[in-house]
């Protein structure tokens, strides 16, 4: 029905082989690579078909790794289809970063965790003395403070200095910020379908396939730009990952692998929405989708995007003609003026909207 190709004003897009009518199904993703549940919501929230009930709990738990249902049966399918088909590691891993972050955070907030001058330790909290000052403003800066954080890890570092052995930095690293928390679970459920594709006769459905999501375009430099302090966010979701993720799956949890799902997440990453959506709807989480994120935006858009439970689905808005691109909205910016709207884009996702209805306003507006 369509098919992936270079655009002209370059990355890739989507295509219309034939002619497609109106209200027409043209691609289905039955579940995310990797999803989370941002942490405020994740009670309220069904970790199986992301149904909110306007802030009621949900009423059935997963014991390990603290994940909350809406009802048995979104359980017991989560189990099969997200846990058994990676081994469980899922919930492993889950558990254990769960356990890790909320442990150090105790620690930390009983004053603890927190160094004294007289203490041996004169290292402060571990990437603050080498994140550069201000914003990283090229790759080769981000490379830098990467290869550093290599280089402290490597067995060769002094205890003192190594975030993996100092027991004061460990704790320091361990107490995530919420929003690093609900990465970590992002990028470990990742690198869990990563090393099960990796097995010999893998048979991972496609939607959770690495390889598929690495084909992603990457934005690190783009994302860092704009909010510098991620990336002392990546280096600890690194490092804690570093030290929690079990044994089989280690061998992936390189520097390189976890930039490369940070990287991806940026501008890929559809938001899960308390539906029906509206513009009062929550915020719940992110969900990454790769083959939908071939979808480019236009401001008038032909195709619709709609989450059905934790599957998302692109119907056409409208008849569509063969070759013709098949586009989505990214947003709800669809109603702004001109200006903001494509603010907006280039903020969030960061392009220069080149669509048909974004050419003719500028054309009126005489830009
Ligand atoms: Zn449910
Ligand atoms: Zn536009």
């Amino acid at each position: 029905m369509f098919r992936v190709a270079p655009t002209s004003y370059g990355g890739r897009g989507c295509f219309a082989v034939n002619a497609i009518p109106k209200n027409t199904t043209i691609h289905h993703v039955p579940s995310p690579f990797t999803a989370a549940i941002n942490r405020d919501f994740r009670k309220e929230v069904c970790a199986y078909c992301f149904a909110y009930d306007l802030g009621r709990a949900m009423k059935v738990r997963l014991d390990v790794a603290s994940l909350w249902f809406c009802s048995e049966e979104c359980k017991d399918t989560w189990i099969v289809e997200e846990d058994h088909a990676c081994d469980s590691l899922i919930s492993a891993v889950l558990e254990k970063i769960d356990v890790a972050v909320a442990r150090a955070r105790k620690t930390m907030q009983s004053g603890r965790g927190i160094a004294t001058p007289s203490e041996e330790y004169d290292v402060d909290y571990v990437p603050e003395d080498i994140i550069l000052d201000g914003s990283p403003e090229s790759a080769e800066e981000i490379e830098e403070v990467w290869d550093s954080i290599a280089q402290r890890i490597a067995n060769s570092a002094p205890v003192a200095h190594n975030p993996l052995k100092n027991p004061m930095l460990k704790v320091r690293l361990l107490a995530l910020e919420e929003i690093e928390w609900d990465l970590a679970r992002l990028v470990a459920v990742a690198l869990v379908r990563k090393y099960i594709e990796s097995k010999p006769n893998s048979s991972l459905p496609s939607h959770f396939s690495w390889t598929s999501f690495y084909q992603l375009e990457p934005h690190e430099v783009d994302l860092l730009a704009r909010v510098p302090a991620l990336l002392e966010s990546h280096v600890r979701v690194f490092l804690l990952l570093l030290l929690v993720m079990p044994s089989e799956i280690l061998p992936h949890v390189t520097v390189e692998n976890v930039r490369a799902v940070v990287a991806r997440e940026a501008a890929n990453a559809f938001g899960i929405w308390q539906l029906p959506l509206t513009s009062e709807s929550e915020f719940l989480g992110s969900a990454i989708f790769p083959s939908a994120s071939y979808f480019n935006h236009s401001c008038d858009p032909n195709v619709i995007k709609s989450r059905d439970g934790r599957s998302m689905k692109f119907t056409t808005a409208r008849d569509v003609n063969p070759g013709e691109e098949l586009c989505i909205s990214y947003g709800m910016m669809l109603d702004q003026p001109l200006e903001s709207r494509r603010e907006t884009l280039k903020e969030q996702w960061y392009f220069d909207c080149g669509c048909d209805r974004c050419s003719q306003e500028l054309a009126e507006a005489g830009l």
